[in-house]
Formats: C-alpha cells, sequence, structure tokens
C-alpha cells in the first residue's frame, strides 16, 4: 500500500526518480529533430502561433473549422474573418498573402490549399492514419522501434444509438481486420512479453460513452444496460481475437458511470476471468484516491487482475470552467504541482499493489515517468510488470530514450477521418501550448531539466515562495479595468444527478410526495382558507388515472374577495419597506431550497416534467426571489440630485393589487417570479394559477403562509382561466396583470385591461409574457455535433412545452441532408416515458386538450412537410397524455405549421439556400422570442447579432433555459408585452415613479444638501 513506504523508502525513490530523470534527458538530447525533418518545420510554427495569445486563438479555431469547408472560397473567407482582427500579429509574408488572397481569386485558391495542408501536416502529425491499412503501417513502424500501440477510433459525438451500433461495429471489425495480420508478426520479446507469458498485440482504447447516446448518470441503470449489452459484443470480439480492451475516461461527469459500468461487466460470469483489460484513473481529479481505493478493493474480491492506466487528464480547463459556471464544486485540482503529486502518490499505490492492478503510466512528463521507474526498481519489479504510455506524435525523444532503456513503452494511437481528427488535433494544440504543460515548459519554454526533475512538493513550496514575494510591497501595478459585465448575483445551482446522494434524494422525494397525493387545496383569501362547491382534481399527465389532488374552483365571488383582501392589506405592506419585503422573499428562496427535491418531486406528478426540467425549475423560483430582493432594494430606495436651496426626491410607489395569471409549463418558477416582482415592490397580490399546476401553486401559498407573510397580501385563487381570471382582469380595483401563457389569451387580457370601468381610476398595466415560434439556423459550417444536439433538446426538452422551445430547425442547403439524417436518428434515439423515470428524455403533454391539439399539427404536418419522423410510444397511449417526437421536413415557410405555435414535440425543418435567407427565414413570423444560429464564421455571427430580431439570440449553444440575471427572458412582437423576467428592468414594471421637487430656501438660507429628512414614500 502507498502509505507503506517509509520515509527512508520514499528518499531512495526520490534519488533514483533524479538519477532515471537527468538519464532520459541526456540522452533525449541526443535526439534533436533535424533542420531536414518536418517536425523542425512544425515546431518552429507551432512556436510562432504560440508567442501571441489572440493569433493562437484564431488558429485554433480556423483548424477547427476547416474540415467543414467546402471549397476554396469558403476557406479563404474564414481566413480573413479569422485572422483580420489580429493581422497586425501576423509576419508580414502572411499578412500581405492575406490582403492579396480575396475568396475568388487565385491567389486565394493558393491560399486555401495552401492552409488546408498545413493543417492536414499538423493533424499527422497526431493521428495514425485516416483507415485500418494506414494505421498498421504506423503500428509497424512502431514495433520496429520496439514500442507496442493501443488505437483508438476517432468519432464524432455519438448523437443516436444508430451512430453508436455503428462505433461498435467499427471496434468490431478494427479488431477482426487487424488481429491476423498482427498476431503473425514476429515477437518482439520487449513488448509482447509481460510478467504474465503474453500480451495481447492487438490492444483498443474505447470510451464508454461512444457506445450509447443517452449515457447519462442520472440514469445509471438504463445507461449501464445499454452500454454493457455493446461492451459484451466487444469484450467477447477481444477474446477470439486474443486482444486488449482499455475503457478512457472521459469528462468528470462520465466518470461513476464509467467506473460502475467497468466493474459491474468484469464480474459476469463470461468475463470474471479477463485480465486483458484496464481503465484509466485521472489523477487531476480530488476523488482520484478513493476511486483507486475501490477499484483495488473490487480487484481483490475478484481475484484476476486488471490494468489501470494513471493519468493526469485530459479537460481541466473543461471541468474547471463547466462546474464553475454550474456553481458546483470543482473536481479537478486547481494547482498543476498537485495533480503531479498526485499521479505520483497514486503510482505507488498502484505498483504497491501491482498483482491487482497493473501499473500502466500515461504521461510526457519526464519527472512522472522516472518516478515510476524508480518505484519499480524500487520494488524489484522487472521492467515487463508495467508499462509506459504516451501519445502517438508527442515526447517521441523519451519515447525512444524509455524504449532503449528496455521498458515496454506503448503508444495511444487515434486514427479516423478528418472531421473528428481536427477536433483531437485542437485538443492536442491546446495541451502542447498550455502553459502549465511539461512538453511546453521543456521545449518551447527551455526550463532546464533539474527544475523540471524538481519533487511536486518542492514545486509547491517555490510557488508559495514566490507568491510571498509577489506579495511584497514595489511599484504600483496598472489597475485593470473593471469589467462592466461582472457578475453580481449568482444562480442557484442546478442539482448534480451524475451524484448518487442527489439521485437518492429525489427518488426519497417521490416516494414521500406519492403518499401525499390525493388532498384537497383550499382558496386562500386573506388570513383564511376557503373552499367552494365546486373542485376540479389536477392528474398526473404520466398516469392519467392518477390524481395528484383536487382544489377549490373560485368564482366571481371569490375573485372580489381576494381583491378586497389584497387592497386592505397594501398600505400595511407598503409601509413595511423594502428591506423587510425583500427579506421575506429571501425566506421564501430559503425554504424552497430546503424543499427543493420536493418541490420537484410535485412539479414531476403534477406537470410530467423530467428531473432536471423539474429541478431547473426549483432554481429559477429561488433565483427569481433573490434576485428581484437584491434589485428592489436598490430600485426602491431615494434617487435624486439636490442643488443649493432645491432638494429632488426620485421615487417608485407600489401600484396596488396585482393579478398574477401563471401557466403550467414553469409551475413554480414562473409564478414565483411574477408574484415576487409584485410584492417586492409593494404590492399585493391575488395569484391564479393555471387550472393545470395549481396543486404546485398551493405548495408556494404554504412557503409564504408559513413566513407569516400578513393576510391579504398573497391570496390563493386557482380556478377557470375565463371565469376566476377574466373577474380579477376585468376588477376595477386590480392595478397590475402580471400574465404568461398563450398569445390568444395574452391579447385578450390586453384588450379588457384596457377598458377603464366607470368605477375605475387607473389604466391597467399588463405585463404579458406570450408565445414564440422559435428557430434555430444552422450554417454551413457548423460544428453539426453541437448543432444536432442542440436542437434536439431544445424541440424536445420538456416535450417542446417551453415558450422558448425550438420548432423550427432551418438548415443551409449543403449540408441540410447530413443535418436532417442524424437529427431524426438522434431524436429517434430518445425515451419516452414517464416523468418519474430519470432515463425518459420525453415525457407526456399536459393534458388531453394539449394531446389532440398537437395531434392536429401532426395531421397538418403530413399535408404541408415530408414527415420525416414519427416516434411511436406503443402502449403509453393507454396510460398518459403521450405523443412521440415528430419532425417534418421541407417545410415551406409560409405554411401554418411553420408559422403557428404548437407546443409539442414537433419539429418543422426548413431549408435556406444561403445565410441570409435563413436569416429571413428566422425573422419570418409574427413572433420574436428567442432563436439561435449555429456557425463557425465570425462574419456571419456578426450578422445574426444585428439582424435577427429576437428578445433572446443564442449563438452556438441551445436556446432554452435562460437564467435569472444572466439572460434576462422575454420578448417582443407578439411574443410579449413589456420588460425581460429576470432582467435589471423587469421591476420597474410594478411601480409608478415619482419626483418630488423641494424649495429648501427660506429668506436667503438653505441647509446643506441631502440635510432634510427623506419622506415617509421614500420606505419604498
Ligand atoms: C497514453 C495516454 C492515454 C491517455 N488517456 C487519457 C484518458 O483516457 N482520459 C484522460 O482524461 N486523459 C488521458 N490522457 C491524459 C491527457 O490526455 C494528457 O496527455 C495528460 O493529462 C498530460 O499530462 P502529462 O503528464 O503528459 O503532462 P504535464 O504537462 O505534466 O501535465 C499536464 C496536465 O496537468 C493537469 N493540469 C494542468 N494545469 C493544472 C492546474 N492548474 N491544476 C491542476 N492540474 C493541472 C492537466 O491534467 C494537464 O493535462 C492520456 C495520456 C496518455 C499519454
Amino acid at each position: 500500500m502507498a502509505h507503506d513506504f517509509s520515509d527512508k523508502d520514499l528518499a531512495a525513490i526520490e534519488a533514483t526518480t533524479l538519477e532515471v530523470g537527468r538519464y532520459i534527458f541526456e540522452h533525449r538530447a541526443n535526439i534533436r529533430p533535424s533542420v531536414l525533418e518536418r517536425r523542425w518545420w512544425d515546431d518552429h510554427i507551432m512556436s510562432w502561433a504560440m508567442q501571441d495569445e489572440s493569433v493562437k486563438v484564431q488558429m485554433f479555431r480556423f483548424v477547427d473549422v476547416l474540415p467543414m469547408l467546402k471549397d476554396s472560397a469558403s476557406v479563404t473567407r474564414h481566413l480573413h474573418e479569422y485572422f483580420h482582427d489580429v493581422r497586425q500579429h501576423l509576419p508580414m509574408a502572411v499578412r500581405l498573402g492575406l490582403a492579396v488572397a480575396t475568396p475568388d481569386s487565385l491567389a486565394g485558391r493558393a491560399l486555401a490549399i495552401a492552409a488546408r495542408r498545413n493543417a492536414t501536416g499538423q493533424a499527422r502529425r497526431f493521428i495514425a492514419g485516416a483507415n485500418t491499412s494506414e494505421v498498421l503501417a504506423a503500428a509497424m513502424r512502431e514495433r520496429k522501434l520496439r514500442r507496442a500501440f493501443t488505437l483508438d477510433l476517432l468519432g464524432e459525438a455519438v448523437t443516436s444509438q444508430r451512430e453508436a451500433e455503428s462505433y461498435l461495429q467499427a471496434y468490431v471489425n478494427l479488431i477482426t481486420g487487424i488481429a491476423p495480420t498482427v498476431n503473425a508478426w514476429p515477437e518482439v520479446p520487449q513488448i509482447d512479453r509481460a510478467e504474465l507469458p503474453e500480451l495481447p498485440r492487438v490492444n483498443v482504447s474505447i470510451k464508454l460513452s461512444a457506445l450509447d447516446s443517452q449515457f447519462d448518470g442520472i440514469d445509471p441503470q438504463g445507461s449501464a444496460q445499454r452500454v454493457s449489452a455493446r461492451l459484451r459484443t466487444l469484450l467477447r470480439t477481444a477474446q477470439k481475437h486474443r486482444a486488449f480492451v482499455n475503457v478512457d475516461m472521459e469528462s468528470y461527469a462520465c466518470k461513476d458511470l464509467t467506473l460502475a459500468i467497468f466493474k459491474q461487466i468484469l464480474l459476469e460470469e463470461e468475463f470474471r476471468d479477463l485480465v486483458d483489460v484496464g481503465i484509466v484513473i485521472q489523477c487531476y481529479l480530488r476523488d482520484a484516491e478513493a476511486d483507486l481505493h475501490g477499484l483495488l478493493d473490487w480487484a481483490r474480491q475478484r481475484r484476476r487482475p486488471v490494468w489501470v492506466r494513471l493519468v493526469k487528464g485530459a479537460y481541466w480547463d473543461y471541468e474547471t470552467v463547466h462546474s464553475q459556471a454550474q456553481g458546483w464544486p470543482v473536481p479537478v485540482f486547481q494547482e498543476k504541482w498537485q495533480s503531479d503529486a498526485n499521479f505520483e502518490k497514486l503510482s505507488r499505490l498502484v505498483f504497491a499493489n501491482h498483482e491487482h492492478l497493473r501499473p500502466a503510466l500515461g504521461s510526457h512528463n519526464v519527472r512522472s515517468l522516472a518516478h515510476g521507474v524508480a518505484l519499480a526498481r524500487h520494488l524489484g519489479l522487472p521492467p515487463g510488470s508495467f508499462e509506459l504510455q504516451m501519445l502517438y506524435g508527442m515526447g517521441d525523444q523519451e519515447k525512444q530514450v524509455l524504449a532503449d532503456m528496455g521498458h515496454r513503452v506503448r503508444i495511444y494511437m487515434p486514427f479516423g477521418e478528418l472531421i473528428p481528427g481536427m477536433a483531437y488535433l485542437v485538443r492536442r494544440l491546446l495541451e502542447n501550448t498550455s502553459n502549465d504543460s511539461f512538453l511546453k515548459a521543456s521545449f518551447t519554454d527551455r526550463i532546464p531539466p533539474e527544475v523540471l526533475l524538481m519533487n511536486p512538493h518542492e514545486v509547491a513550496a517555490r510557488e508559495r515562495d514566490s507568491r510571498r514575494l509577489a506579495t511584497l510591497p514595489r511599484a504600483p501595478a496598472v489597475v485593470p479595468a473593471a469589467n462592466p459585465f461582472q457578475q453580481t448575483f449568482f444562480n442557484e445551482p442546478a442539482t448534480d444527478f451524475a451524484v448518487e446522494a442527489n439521485r437518492g434524494a429525489m427518488h426519497d422525494a417521490l416516494a414521500a410526495v406519492r403518499d401525499e397525493l390525493g388532498r384537497h387545496y383550499p382558496l386562500v383569501i386573506g388570513p383564511r382558507e376557503a373552499d367552494t362547491s365546486e373542485r376540479m382534481p389536477s392528474v398526473d399527465p404520466s398516469q392519467k388515472q392518477r390524481v395528484v389532488g383536487t382544489f377549490a374552483v373560485a368564482g366571481v365571488e371569490q375573485a372580489n374577495d381576494a381583491v378586497a383582501a389584497a387592497k386592505a392589506a397594501q398600505p400595511a405592506w407598503h409601509a413595511l419597506g423594502v428591506e423587510a419585503r425583500a427579506e421575506y422573499l429571501r425566506a421564501a428562496a430559503s425554504q424552497m431550497r430546503d424543499r427543493r427535491f420536493e418541490l420537484a418531486a410535485w412539479q414531476v406528478y403534477e406537470c410530467g416534467k423530467g428531473w432536471r426540467e423539474a429541478d431547473g425549475d426549483v432554481c429559477e423560483a429561488i433565483d427569481f426571489c433573490e434576485y428581484y430582493a437584491q434589485q428592489a432594494v436598490a430600485l426602491m430606495g431615494p434617487h435624486g440630485v439636490d442643488v443649493p436651496g432645491e432638494e429632488n426626491r426620485f421615487y417608485y410607489l407600489p401600484r396596488g393589487v396585482a393579478v398574477v395569471i401563471a401557466p403550467w409549463n414553469f409551475p413554480l418558477a414562473i409564478l414565483t417570479g411574477m408574484t415576487a416582482a409584485a410584492l417586492v415592490t409593494g404590492n399585493t397580490v391575488v395569484m391564479k394559477p393555471s387550472e393545470q399546476s395549481s396543486i404546485v401553486a398551493a405548495k408556494l401559498m404554504e412557503i409564504f403562509r408559513a413566513l407569516d407573510v400578513p393576510p391579504g397580501v398573497l391570496n390563493y385563487l386557482p380556478g377557470k382561466g375565463e371565469v376566476v381570471g377574466a373577474a380579477l382582469v376585468e376588477h376595477p380595483d386590480t392595478a397590475l396583470i402580471a400574465f404568461t401563457g398563450s398569445r390568444a389569451v395574452g391579447l385578450a387580457i390586453n384588450a379588457r385591461a384596457a377598458e377603464v370601468s366607470a368605477a375605475g381610476d387607473v389604466v391597467k398595466r399588463v405585463i404579458a409574457e406570450m408565445g414564440g415560434k422559435n428557430a434555430i439556423l444552422v450554417d454551413d459550417d457548423a460544428d453539426l455535433d453541437e448543432a444536432v444536439l442542440a436542437v434536439v433538446r431544445s424541440a424536445f426538452g420538456y416535450q417542446g412545452q417551453k415558450c422558448s422551445a425550438c420548432s423550427r430547425a432551418i438548415v443551409l442547403d449543403s449540408v441540410y441532408d447530413t443535418f436532417l439524417e442524424r437529427l431524426v436518428e438522434a431524436t429517434k434515439s430518445l425515451q419516452v416515458g414517464p416523468a418519474e423515470d430519470p432515463g425518459a428524455s420525453v415525457g407526456p403533454v399536459i393534458d388531453e386538450e394539449s394531446l389532440v391539439r398537437v395531434q392536429r399539427y401532426i395531421d397538418l404536418g403530413k399535408r404541408e412537410g415530408r414527415m420525416a419522423l414519427a416516434v411511436d410510444i406503443g402502449e403509453l397511449s393507454q396510460k398518459g397524455y403521450y405523443v412521440g417526437p415528430h419532425i417534418f421536413a421541407d417545410v415551406p415557410r409560409a405554411s401554418r405549421l411553420a408559422q403557428e405555435e404548437i407546443f409539442g414535440p414537433v419539429l418543422a425543418v426548413l431549408r435556406a439556400r444561403d445565410f441570409s435567407e435563413g436569416i429571413a427565414l428566422v425573422n419570418g413570423t409574427d413572433y420574436a422570442l428567442t432563436a439561435g444560429v449555429f456557425s463557425r464564421s465570425p462574419a456571419n455571427l456578426a450578422r445574426a447579432k444585428v439582424e435577427i430580431m429576437v428578445g433572446n439570440l443564442y449563438l452556438n449553444r441551445g436556446i432554452t433555459g435562460a437564467l435569472v440575471g444572466r439572460q434576462p427572458f422575454g420578448g417582443f412582437k407578439m411574443s410579449g408585452i413589456g420588460s425581460k423576467a429576470g432582467g435589471p428592468d423587469y421591476l420597474s414594471q410594478f411601480v409608478i415613479p415619482r419626483t418630488v421637487t423641494e424649495n429648501t430656501m427660506r429668506r436667503g438660507f438653505a441647509p446643506a444638501a441631502g440635510e432634510l429628512d427623506a419622506t415617509a414614500d421614500e420606505r419604498g
């Protein structure tokens, strides 16, 4: 075990590490590339690009898009677009070349050819070939140098089960195709023999997420089942052809699931004795040590060894940025020395237990590798008992020295087509040019070997010292300009359902809520609960026989009572002051946090929301409370400009009684948002939730009542829209109506509210969020992996029942067919099922009426377009209101399918001749809510920002899931009246601005500005 190493052992290992490291450096120096080799030129071009960060970014982005560019004109156009802004940093020759090379000119064509040749050349450096014969030749070359190989088939992101199946098949073909040849090659004992009598020569590395398009930690059983079925086929093929299978490790979200599947399958009878398998542990993860101990315990129980490849990890930037954006704990170490130290610590653990876990070290860092070699020597292990693994095209000099030392060096050889190849190339370029990279430090930065060989703990001490020095007083540094867009509000982090404890909490909440189903919920008017003669059931759309609860149905009389109660409570509520009201909102947010799983569970049952969607809704409700609390305090205080002799006060008053009419699709968030905005600004509220989500609304009422909000400040009035909703809207004492829902109802409310009755004395304010007919435009250079997944998620997430949902995909002609085919397959792979099931990515629509309406549009689609996909839901139709995702292709732009809001899982795909026509199509409806663009042309993205006329435009990402504060949400044209929810000016719609000017001069004497008391109204 790692802790079995005494201090004396560690000192001896350290001394050998330095000795081995120095040996590698000395011998490596003899193998410098000569000026006659291509590698020398590649390195020089790279180091030129590395000198300027802006050039580097543009260069990598250009390399990334290049394979998608069909002709020279497009390549030249992109070159101009990428390098125009950084041209002053380019060498003169390149600058001149760009200046004369217009897209259609001869010079342009020559430039495009040169750019493609260079990028392909770079790719060849890291990618062993495009097909098996090229890769076999590369493998043979390595063998001649006494180096083994493992093959990694580069693939596009797997977006459908068909792609997952063909990915598996490609691996099966690879093994069966090369095994006879490779196994017939003459033996090279240094790499073919291990401690074991013989080691498979054919060796493949595979990523498990590529075996299932729905691979997701939220549903470990379902994912494991699908992956295991394919992995079994692979393992059987490998056994039959004597091949080794290594499971690579991907992003953190996949880690637990990958480890679980690996362990589970190798305990199956058929694979219990398998030893030619391995898995990766990423030492940059804080969890890595615990995972390795888990693996060791498992291997001991299994009594057969497996290989463990220790690496630091390839996704450091992504993990850091992604977890910060989500508000989750960062899973990777934040200081490089920590990853290095952990690599060594875990090396000791693996080497000390090599009879259970066979060590393979995947690194290009001479120190990390030398430490492994030293460990083996210290433990008296023969070189064949462990492996040193390195990537194709990287660290070639070290590889040769280590092979010459008699070690088994295995080369990780990716191979495949240019498109996935470029993504891999960019990852390698980024890694090689990262400031923390060993290779950059040793080659480009020329840091001396004694520094590079330093023990990571010594490095830490040095860094601490230099930080101390940095804090000593010195000349004032240039203070960077403040970022005006800096984040000041932080969103509630979504639940990470890849974490087992969170899944457990959700299962528990679902069970607890199940026990509570069927209860009755009376109205709340003023201080009392009130029942009515009519009750309405709210049913579970996933299982229509199940009654979630019943609620009292309010009529006109109760509407009058509620408005009266709200009116009576309003002056005192206002007098309380903004700070106190904001405190109520914060307390409500806190209650929601405590009850988050339960509140999400209610939504699963009442609205057919999947786990993530329901959890997101609770987070958004919390955000609204916190955000509006923060905003209101800033807004409601007195503002003004005083001059001597004159005091000016500008401040806001509440409008009075607010009626909140909310929809069912974000049953807690939207209701909470509108209610919180009205309350915190001093209005009192009558909540009229949707009939389909009145139980979730009752939970919100419960929360505010538990906080002892004064009676009448908030009233709960469920009922039928046309009765109680209409009565509330028309009531002369209603000052404001905050509505979210359909266009038809929104416009009707607006019209009604404009009619001033004899009894009323205000023009009612209407804030209405209405529908959308949102589009995603896919350019001809788009990353199709990302575009397909984003369209699927935006169109079919919550069954397309979000106002922001994508209901039109507008695709440029040249990528239309490819995109459509992948889109259809990806959608086909979605699982339709009850919202309660975490594996279901598509649940039911909200009710019977909605089902019938969506089906009518499907019938229409068959006439107006070409049905490209209709997902069959089988027997589910008996259980609930299910309708499978539908895709219609070649939909004409003026058709009803392309113009009307459907609010269901129906997507229209339209063809655009070029980007200009695409923009015209995006804009070509009555709505202006959300839209998206997938493009890698900086010029087209810039055009989209200016020309696409919607409230929320998203570039190169999905179009749903706006976050409070970060993406204030709302549209214009027929999509809404008023400003954006979750934005800086939303609250101003709930208040009346006033200005008071006082002449403070008395007989020539005036107090100093600001000395007079604030008036009572300035309480806010
Ligand atoms: C044969 C082989 C197979 C591999 N397979 C996988 C795999 O399946 N999954 C996988 O994720 N990776 C894998 N890798 C690792 C990965 O691709 C990188 O090659 C590796 O992380 C680079 O580490 P290094 O030891 O060569 O270089 P070094 O330069 O010593 O280390 C660089 C690494 O340190 C870490 N790091 C950088 N900055 C910081 C910081 N500020 N704080 C903390 N840590 C930091 C990162 O992991 C970074 O990649 C594999 C590598 C090899 C050689």
